[in-house]
């Protein structure tokens, strides 16, 4: 069997038994395969394999890979896991079913503007800068729910949080936070957890998972 079948075979089943471990877990989170700067024929196995979430940090990159594939596989949902820059938000929504960095009121106007423009609504989940970071996007801690609330009020279909803890800390403290932030706000997803840390981010009600390089391997 390819690799990167086998590779998400193994963490599919890590997950469910996570997910089986923990009781009070309502629902069993789902995989992006987070395929960002591999090419296509490295990521087909998947694909083929039925595998459908995908992620991508690059609008450009996505299209150009994407576009073709997702007209044949029309089950295959794509998201944006990068910053979307709102020069290429008529782009991204296009493309992306779902967009995991909506971190300003300008991204939100911008989107709202082209989801109705284009008919499509693109589910997004609203980014928090859990760590306070001061070089890294996201919504801080203490402005979310405001932040949702305008969200709200231009009917964006926010459905969910998502994090990037701070790189050189322990995850669990920030998922932590994560969950107990989401317990305000109530929505039904989150989006938290890369290869390192997914099984600590399921402990914390995450929904979706963002995982790369224990899927696909090291990148270049
Ligand atoms: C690249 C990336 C991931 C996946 O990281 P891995 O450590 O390779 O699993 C997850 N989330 C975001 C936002 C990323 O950019």
């Amino acid at each position: 069997m390819h690799n990167v079948v086998e590779n998400l075979l193994k963490i599919s089943e890590k997950v469910k038994l996570k997910f089986e471990a923990n009781n009070n877990i309502s629902k069993t989170p789902k995989i992006i395969a987070v395929s960002k700067t591999f090419k296509l024929d490295h990521i087909l196995p998947a694909i083929n394999h039925g595998h459908i979430h995908y992620g991508e940090n690059k609008v450009q990159e996505a299209v150009e890979k994407w576009t073709q594939i997702k007209k044949q596989k029309e089950n295959i949902k794509l998201h944006l896991i990068g910053r979307l820059q709102s020069n290429k938000v008529k782009q991204a929504i296009k493309l992306f079913d779902y967009i995991h960095s909506l971190d300003s009121k300008k991204l939100a106007d911008k989107i709202f503007k082209f989801q109705n423009e284009l008919n499509v609504k693109p589910k997004l989940f609203i980014q928090v800068n859990i760590g306070d970071e001061e070089q890294k996007s996201g919504i801080s801690k203490d402005e979310v729910l405001d932040f949702y609330k305008y969200c709200s009020s231009l009917d964006l279909d926010v459905i969910g949080l998502m994090c990037i803890p701070p790189f050189d800390k322990d995850s669990k403290k920030y998922f932590k936070e994560m969950n107990d932030l989401n317990k305000i706000i109530k929505l039904n997803e989150l989006s938290m957890g890369m290869s390192s840390d997914y099984l600590d981010a399921i402990e914390n009600q995450a929904t979706f998972l963002r995982i790369g390089s224990s899927i696909f391997g090291q990148r270049a």
